[in-house]
């Protein structure tokens, strides 16, 4: 009798306890708001951006990841008149004071100088504008103008003074981060999205392409690379979860002269477009290391950009060499379809 009676009380107790639980999910259902989808589309950073996702509060937290990445761009663009970059840049010779962010920024960037041998160079800035890449009015500069420019090009120039946070570049140089800052803007982008919960998602940034999970079906994005001579084709199909793929290319910002084609993306070496392929596409975790990536892989070429990219963990890539070949690293083998 006695040993019912307990039973029957433990029986009560655990009833009232899986009574308070089912409440206190059924509230959590009752104030839980639905997923949403949605997207905007803004233009920054000289291309159109578009962030789509799936989650609670999805809007608010694409507001949220497009005012990140605006003020990523008001940093580093050097044609933004007051942005850090344009102040190195004005104060050549001295020292200027920075953020831990800008440290950041350019040691990775000094980093992938170093990795490639000076083949990712940050220090471009001048050459870029004599091409007329900066300024939108492009000529073929003569020989002389791009050898005294180049006196002007060299990563190991830039010094990095930790200690008392600030930053020099020699007098004459022109810093120019146009080849990391949009893959470190749609990091910082994709960041703010997952800090809001979303858990489905994917920013566009022209070649910068970043996806947050999976699809909200569950299933792998399908991210297109464009075709780099046909551009309403695409050359390939990449499926990828929670990944990022940059591309560079010499048809995203070029001009011809005589048949020739210029473009944006300079042999430091030399100081004229880096000609071996056309288009390079990395496949990795962070659109910041891609980006640079992309840049450095076009201008080490085909043969150098095979061996250098396989030699890296973490990133895999596709290059199109001028001849129209395609060539996938082994990691991307099963991800990619070529069409
Ligand atoms: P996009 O900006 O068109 O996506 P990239 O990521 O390849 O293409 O970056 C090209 C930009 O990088 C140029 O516009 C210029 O600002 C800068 N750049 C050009 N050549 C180099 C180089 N050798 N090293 C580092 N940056 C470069
Ligand atoms: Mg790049």
């Amino acid at each position: 009798m006695k040993g019912d009676h307990m039973r029957n009380k433990r029986y009560l107790v655990l009833a009232a306890a899986a009574l308070a639980v089912g409440a206190l999910v059924l509230a959590a259902v009752l104030t839980r708001q639905p997923l949403e989808e949605a997207s905007n589309i803004k233009f920054l950073m000289d291309t159109v951006v578009e962030i789509r996702v799936t989650g609670r509060n999805a809007k608010a937290a694409i507001d949220a990841a497009f005012a990140e990445m605006e003020r990523v761009e008001k940093v580093f663009s050097r044609h933004f008149e007051d942005s850090i970059v344009a102040r190195i840049n004005q104060q050549a010779g001295q020292w200027v004071d920075v953020t831990d962010e800008v440290i950041a920024l350019l040691q990775k960037a000094l980093e992938y100088s170093e990795l490639s041998d000076g083949a990712f160079d940050v220090t471009v800035g001048r050459l870029i504008d004599l091409w007329g890449f900066g300024s939108g009015s492009n000529r073929v500069p003569s020989h002389t103008e791009i050898v005294q420019a180049l006196t002007t090009v060299g990563y190991r120039g830039v010094e990095i003074d930790l200690s008392k946070k600030r930053v020099r570049i020699p007098s004459g140089t022109v810093l120019d981060l146009g080849g990391i800052a949009k893959g470190y803007a749609v990091d910082q982008g994709r960041k703010v999205l997952e800090a809001k919960g979303i858990k489905s998602g994917m920013i566009y940034a022209g070649g910068d392409i970043t996806t947050i999970g999976a699809k909200a079906d569950g299933s792998a994005w399908r991210v297109g690379v464009q075709h780099p001579r046909q551009s309403t084709e695409l050359i390939a199909i990449i499926e990828m979860k929670n990944k990022t793929i940059v591309t560079s290319g010499d048809y995203e910002r070029f001009f011809m002269d005589n048949g020739t084609r210029y473009h944006h993306i300079l042999d430091p070496r030399t100081g004229y477009p880096a000609s071996d392929v056309i288009s390079v596409t990395i496949y990795g975790g962070q659109a910041t290391d891609a980006d640079a990536l992309s840049t450095t892989v076009f201008v080490l070429g085909a043969e150098r950009g095979k061996a250098f990219i396989e030699s890296l963990p973490g990133y895999e890539a596709l290059i199109v060499d001028q001849s129209g070949n395609v060539w996938v690293s082994s990691g991307l083998e099963g991800k990619v379809s070529l069409l």
